[in-house]
Order: C-alpha cells, then structure tokens, then sequence
C-alpha cells in the first residue's frame, strides 16, 4: 500500500506542491523576490518574469512525471474545473520538446459557455479566460498513472466579469486587509504589513460499501437516499461518537492522510462523527483562499481514496433521512503578517481594546447582515440541516461564551473593568493532573461560536464550496470595520472613541447574542420576539443575495457589481430546481420500476397464500390483512407518483426564476415527502428477499 506507515511524514508532506521553498530553490534570487512580494504584500504580478518561473515548474513537475498541466479554476457549480495541455512543442524536424511559457502560466482559454454565469453571457459568447493565482501554490497531482502540473486559477469571462468562486473571496481579502489595516494603524500598530481571513474547515462526510452505492439509484443520482425505513438501530446509543476507529476506516484514513500530505494539505484531525458511518476531518487552519483550495482538494481526494478502497464518499448534506447529516464548520479568524490573531483575547482583554473592537465589529456584521451570511448556505441540501431539528437552526445568532458575555454587560453599562479568569480542573485523583480549564465552555447548538480565538460558523453544508460563505464573512466584518476605522481616524481620543463604538455596538447588538440551547423550541419564539430572521428554506434565504442593502455592500468594496449578484442569485436558484427535479425523476424511476414491481410481487405471492389456506380449509385473517395493507399502500404509492409526475411538469414550466424554485419547494417536494412515507411503509412489511434496495442497517452498519 502507497502510505506512510515505512515513510518519513516530514519528507512526505508538501512533496508534490511547488512551495516556497522550491521556489527559493529554483528561481534566481530576483525573481524570487519579486514573486514573494506579489504573494505576501499583494504587489501587481511583473509578467515579464512569468517565463522564468514557468520554466522552474516545468522543470520540477517533468522531474515528478508530469506529461501535462491544468489550469484548475471554481466556476459556479461550487466544484473545481481543469482543461489539461500537455508540454509537448514539436521541432521542425519531427521531434519534441518539453516546453510550458510565462503566458500559458498566467492565461488559459477554457471554453465558458457550458459553466453557470447566470445570464451574464449568451452562449454563442463562448470565450472565458482563466488566470493564475500565484497566492495559492502550484502542485503535481497524480490520478492513477497519469500526473498533472496544477495551477489554482482565477475563471472569468472575455468581458472580465468574474464566473467563479474564486475572485471574489480574493477581492474580500483584498478589502479586508485594507479596513482592518485602517483600524490596526488607528490604534498605533505601524508595524503590520497585512491582514489575512485565516480558516479550517472541519468536514464532515459519510462512508458507504460500494455494493451498495452501486445498487442505490437515488445515491448515484441525487447523492442522498430517497427512500429508506429507518433502521432498527441508528445513532441512538450514541456509541459511534468519538468511538474507536474501525481497521477499514483506519487504513482508508491513513491513504487519505498520506495523499493531502504530499499536496501539502495539513490534515490534522480525525474522528468518527455522530451518525454511524459518519467521520470527519479537519486541517490546521490556513489563509483563506488557500484554505478553500485545499478544501476542494480534500473532497476530491476523499472520493477518490474512498473508491480506492472499495468504498464511496458521501458528501451530501443529508444522505439518510433520522440520523445526522454532514456539515463543515467554518473556523474563521483575522491575523496579521506578523503573526498576531486579532481574535485573541489575551489573559486580559477588558484591557484590550483592539481585540474588543474587532470582536464588536463582528457582533455587529453578524446581526446586521444576519440574512445575508443565511443565503450563503441556502442549498437543496443544505435544507434537511437548517430549520429541521437538527444542528444548528436556520437562525442566526451569536455564542460569546461566559469570558466575552460578561465584557460586554460590563460594557453596556460603559467600561470594562475585570475579564473572569480561567481556572483549573482537579479531577480529584493525584495521578491525574490538574487539566487547565478553558474561559468557557463549548457550545454545539450555535450558528456562530466564538472558540477561545476565533469565530465558527455552523450553518455551512459539507458539498458546499466554502468560497462563497468566507467571501461574505470577509466582507460585512470588512464593512463595519470600515465604518470603525472612519471614526478613529478623526477622533482625537482613540481609545475613548473605540470605548464609545463598542458601548454602542453592544447596547444595540444584544439581541444577535444567544449562549442557550439554540435547538430548544423556545428559542425559535424567543428569536422572533427578538426580531431574529428565521429562513428555513433556500428560496425565503437566496432573495438576501440581492437586497439593496447587500448589493451596495459588494459595490462598496468592489468585490461584485449589482448584475453579477443578480446572476449568481439566479445560478443558485436554478441550481436548487435542477437538484430537486433530479431527485423527483430519479424517485419516480425507482418508485415505478422497483418498489411497484416488489410490492405487487409480493401482493401476488401473499394473494396466493391466502387463496392456497381458504381452499385448504385453514383461512388466515392475518394473511389476508397484511394482504389488504400491501395492497393499500401499492395503491397510494402508485397515485401519489403520478401526482408527483404532474407537480413535476407544473413546476417545469414556470418561468421567473424566483417562482420556479419555489413551486420546487411548495408543490414538488411535499408530494416526494408523500412518496417516500408510502414507500418506506411497505419497505417495513414487505418479504426482506424481495426488497429491491439495500436497507439503511445494512449501508449504515457493513463496514
Ligand atoms: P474545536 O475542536 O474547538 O472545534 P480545533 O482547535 O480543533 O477546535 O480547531 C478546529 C479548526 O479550527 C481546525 O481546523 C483549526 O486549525 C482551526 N483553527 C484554529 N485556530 C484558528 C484560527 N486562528 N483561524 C482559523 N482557524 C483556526
Ligand atoms: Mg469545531
């Protein structure tokens, strides 16, 4: 097995990835220089310097058995694209050579006309260019036997509009870095050269045998089970949390572990998660548009381990209904060149008005551009999570923890004065040692935690590109630091004037903090009395997208103008209808031509029973009832999948963007709920052999 257990990590992890230190390696001192100043202080890229560094990588990745390179980009579907070239140039006298030139680094010319742009091209408009992001490092990947130079790009259109995830989250850091550099340079710091959203995103995912999969129409197709009774046993006894990690998984991790070493993708953390056959894994956090790149990467190694070893990958926010789906928890911070984590409270920050004015900007961001964060995680997944008894709810409020609540009651009232003290925990045992106590405990049921320093959001789906999420997260905190840094550029008395601001914030903020129970039914009327949005569904959530107030936000700070947030709205929105009319077809096709045929093939075997016991003399009434309830429930099933045909049809024919997604949500996807419900009733009484589909004990439990 390709895996480290007889390697070195230290030799393995970043091995394929043309790092700095290669860069430092292999490229005249010059050039070096002036490619770091680009990706460390944000200095316009020189071109002229881009055939020098295009030769290096060539040279390095040919050594790593590349025959190709790829620009790899991430238009709008949320996943990533690559067109692949290879290095061959032939001579004039027949032969070849190996050649990659400073343009084909920095441009490709990917055909754009079959990706999402949300009408901001027409078709026949075919051209779209792809452009290196030197701040994101190239790397080798192999698949199978073939390797290939990767070169994370940004993706636009001829006209330069932008069609991919990418380049907004880099215009928010851009504007991130600018604002809060305003606000550091207020209080005194002359010394910080930039600021840097930093993330981890913990992912979470299911393992499934792949026999199953394969038998799973609704899995391969919409990548969640629509159909399933629950099984006997699901997370109930809550013994998979945490639990010891079967010799399987163990091996499919290490070959996971090992493949994101060597692409330089710091996997840290490892666990089964809370539903059985459910796991997670989480890297050391890293700047944020590097962050979402290996994201990606991590989801695609993912699937492609998991095949490796027999099994498959379930990204899907919810692939089986009555135990929990999969989420990716967005740790989110601010730190600076010089290494400080702005979101660090110290031992004391009631003395730390830097950290207590960053911290007020995000409690402000949060509640005022609470609809806004909401819509960044509105997907047809996405909704089995949010707003459906299951962690965490659809509203959006903020976990301070006792440390920061206490600060800021104090500061309510004007000043801050003291910061409760971490203490230590004695176990009462004298071989165990006094474990050092965190400020405050955890909170699981929160949207948006603050963890000790930094800010976790919840609410995100684990198929989601993270891209989106941290591009807005980046940009109301940006703006309020905006807004800040406008009045303490003017005051004469900084830190009276930063006192001043987070009073304000927090007299005026309080409602956007929650530290309870935020699954408690309570809290849903608590939050409305508190005049909390509660958006359950993607198609009350997408419309924040393009609020007058959210689209001055993006032309504020230039990250998306007006027209581009109109069509990504309507590339989510769309994207929503395509995945529920993909789970309606593929639940007909399964309803009709597996689970009527089983059912009535069981109908006609009970049938004959019964008739073969009344001619014996021996007439069952039980038999004759099961009979009477198969029968009932093939009939109904049969009925409600030609209703759910014609709610189909319907929805397909409206028009507006807006209304399509909504007949989706308001006339489709309660008649599939009826569906399902029939279905998974006879799956419970019909003849286990004659059951068409694996069983959710069976994909949940074979290991
Ligand atoms: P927890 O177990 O409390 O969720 P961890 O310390 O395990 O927290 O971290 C979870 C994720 O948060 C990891 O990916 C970690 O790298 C990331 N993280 C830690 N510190 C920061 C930070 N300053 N900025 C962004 N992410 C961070
Ligand atoms: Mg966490």
């Amino acid at each position: 097995m390709d895996n480290v257990a007889r390697e070195d990590v230290t030799d393995i992890f970043g091995s394929n990835v043309f790092s700095d230190a290669v860069l430092r390696e292999r490229l005249p001192k010059n050039v070096y220089k002036a490619i770091k100043r680009t990706i460390d202080e944000g200095e316009e890229l020189d071109a002229s310097l881009a055939d020098v560094v295009a030769n290096a990588m060539k040279d390095w990745a040919i050594q790593k058995g590349a025959t190709h390179f790829c620009h790899w980009f991430q238009p709008m579907t949320g996943m990533t694209a690559e067109k692949h070239d290879s290095f061959i140039s032939p001579t004039p006298d027949g032969r070849t050579i190996m050649e990659f030139s400073g343009r084909e680094l920095i441009k490709g010319e990917p055909d754009a006309s079959s990706f999402p742009s949300g009408g901001l091209r027409a078709t026949f408009e075919a051209r779209g260019y792809t452009a290196w992001d030197c701040t994101s490092p190239v790397f080798v990947r192999q698949t199978g036997d073939s390797v290939t130079l990767v070169i994370p790009s940004a993706f636009c259109s001829y006209t330069g509009e932008p069609l991919d995830k990418k380049t907004p989250l880099l215009r928010s850091m851009e504007a991130l870095n600018k604002h809060t550099l305003r606000v550091l340079r207020a209080f005194g710091n002359t010394t910080s050269k930039r600021v840097a959203a930093t993330l981890g995103a913990e992912q979470e995912y299911f393992l499934i045998d792949r026999k199953f999969y394969e038998k799973r129409l609704d899995l391969m197709l919409s990548g969640r089970t629509l159909f399933g009774a629950p099984s006997p046993k699901g997370q109930e006894m809550e013994d998979h949390y945490f639990g010891s990690i079967h010799e399987r998984i163990a091996n499919f991790m290490l070959d996971l572990n090992t493949e994101l070493w060597r692409l330089g993708v710091s996997a840290k953390t490892q666990h089964n998660e809370v539903a059985p056959a459910q796991y997670e894994i989480a890297p050391v956090f890293a700047t944020v548009n590097i962050a979402t790149d290996h994201n990606q990467i991590t989801m695609e190694t993912l699937q492609r381990v998991a095949r490796k070893h027999g099994m498959v990958c379930l990204m899907h926010e919810k692939p089986f209904a009555g135990v929990n789906g999969s989420g990716k928890h967005n740790n989110w911070s601010m730190v600076t060149d010089d290494g400080v984590n702005l979101l660090d409270p110290g031992t004391t920050p009631h003395e730390n008005l830097q950290f207590l004015t960053i911290i007020a900007a995000v409690i402000r961001a949060v509640d005022v551009y609470a609809r806004q964060l909401r819509s960044t995680v509105a997907t047809a997944g996405n909704d089995h999570r949010l707003g459906a008894n299951e962690a965490p709810p659809a509203i959006i409020s903020i976990f301070l923890g006792e440390l920061l609540s206490d600060l800021f009651e104090q500061l309510k009232l004007g000043d801050a004065t003291s910061s409760k003290q971490a203490s230590s925990l004695k176990l009462g045992v004298n071989t165990l040692p006094p474990l050092p106590k965190d400020c405050s405990d955890r909170n699981r049921t929160s949207p948006f935690a603050f963890t000790g320093n930094k800010f976790e959001f919840r609410m995100p789906g684990s198929s989601q590109s993270i891209a989106g999420i941290n591009c807005m997260l980046n940009i109301i905190v940006t703006d309020i630091l905006a807004e800040i840094a406008d009045k303490l550029e003017k005051a004469k008395d900084v830190n009276e004037a930063a006192k001043k601001i987070i009073t304000e914030i927090a007299k005026k903020h309080t409602r956007i903090i929650f530290n309870g129970n935020n699954y408690a039914e309570a809290w849903v009327k608590e939050a409305e009395e508190r005049g909390l949005p509660n958006l359950t569904a993607t198609v009350d959530a997408l419309p924040a997208m393009v609020e007058k107030e959210c689209i001055a936000l993006f032309e504020r700070h230039k990250v998306l103008t007006e027209h581009e947030l109109y069509s990504r709205c309507e590339i989510y929105l769309e994207t929503y209808s395509k995945q529920i009319n993909i789970e309606a077809a593929t639940m007909l096709s399964m309803g009709r031509r597996q689970i009527l045929p089983a059912a009535s093939g069981y109908a006609g075997k009970l049938a004959k029973t019964v008739a073969a016991l009344e001619v014996a003399g021996s007439p069952s009434p039980s038999q004759k009832k099961l009979l009477q309830q198969v029968t009932k429930l093939l009939d109904g099933l049969q009925k409600q999948l030609d209703e759910l045909e014609s709610a189909m049809t319907k929805a397909a024919k409206v028009n507006d963007h807006f209304k399509h997604a909504r007949a989706y949500h308001e006339s489709v996807i309660p008649v599939m709920k009826e569906v399902r419900e029939s279905a998974d009733a006879l799956e419970s009484v019909i003849d286990a052999s004659l059951w068409p589909l694996p069983t959710y004990a069976e994909m949940l439990f074979i290991r």
